[in-house]
């Protein structure tokens, strides 16, 4: 009996991550991470509810659906982490969307482009910090906020100019939110090159340029970037940094 309640005790004591889109590629994995490292995880989703349930249940941890593009739902992903654990430690803003469009066609990327990309990969992870940030600022253990940026939002590439102005823009405010929000909140991002996931399977020029060019001689798989986020969450004087995790590309 008193086992039971020192392991209710210790199951209460351990940080709480939200990971958005986090059914599949880079989320998934940092999901997966950040749970064997101990966190109580908050599986999220636009859609894939069946998947979110599934991968909540193995974790031991929660699922909430949100279209993140929706700012009430996005608001409410917040809530119902809270209202499930009743604190969160630890936000992952994940989830983003991608469009591939020649740079070099203005005419093809469209204000419409322009502002769903800026919608989901830019104002949504600024809802999300803003609906997390009294939370965030009591945690026990610090406050932490991962972004997940891409190196075409430090680098002119990308899939699109709208794609890399919103990245670029979601460094940008890492680092002005790092500043703002110590010491109580750490803000930190992860810019990767080519990742291998959903999201880039058909990229087989992308996946030609990383096995050919990049230093590493491949692209990251998802547990790469896993393995940085959890290393941010972990560093608890580092703030304000945007890791480029692109197999080195970039010094080609
Ligand atoms: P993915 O398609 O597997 O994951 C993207 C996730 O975002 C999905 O779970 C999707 O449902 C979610 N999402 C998209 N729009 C949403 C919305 N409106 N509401 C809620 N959720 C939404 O792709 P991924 O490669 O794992 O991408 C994860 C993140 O990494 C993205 O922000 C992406 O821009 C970034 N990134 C990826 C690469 C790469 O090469 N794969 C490189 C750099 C950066």
């Amino acid at each position: 009996m008193a086992r039971s309640a020192s392991m209710r005790s210790e199951q209460a004591d351990r940080p709480v991550a939200l990971v958005t889109g986090s059914t599949s590629g880079i989320g998934e994995a940092v999901a997966r991470r950040l749970a064997a490292d101990g966190m109580r995880v908050v599986v999220h989703s636009r859609r894939s509810a069946q998947a979110g349930e599934a991968l909540a249940a193995e974790l031991g941890g929660a699922y909430v659906r949100a279209d993140l593009a929706v700012e009430d739902e996005a608001r409410g992903l917040v809530e119902a982490a809270l209202g499930r654990y009743g604190r969160l430690d630890v936000l992952v803003n994940n989830a983003g969307i991608s469009r591939p469009i020649p740079h070099d066609d203005l005419a093809a990327a469209t204000p419409a482009d322009w502002r769903q990309l800026l919608e989901v990969n830019l104002i949504a992870p600024w809802v999300l910090c803003t609906a997390a940030l009294p939370t965030l600022r009591q945690s026990p253990v610090g406050g932490s906020i991962v972004n997940i940026t891409s190196h075409a939002g430090v680098r002119p590439k990308g899939s699109s100019v709208p794609y890399a102005a919103s990245k670029a823009a979601l460094n940008h405010v890492t680092r002005l939110l790092a500043a703002a929000l110590a010491p109580e909140v750490r803000v930190n991002a992860v810019a990767p090159g080519l990742v291998d996931t959903p999201m880039t399977k058909d990229w087989a020029h992308a996946h030609e340029v990383w096995r050919n060019r990049a230093p590493m001689r491949r692209p990251a798989q998802p547990a790469d970037v896993a393995d940085v986020v959890a290393s941010l969450i972990a560093h608890t004087y580092l703030t304000g940094e945007v890791i480029m995790l692109d197999g080195g590309l970039n010094l080609t």
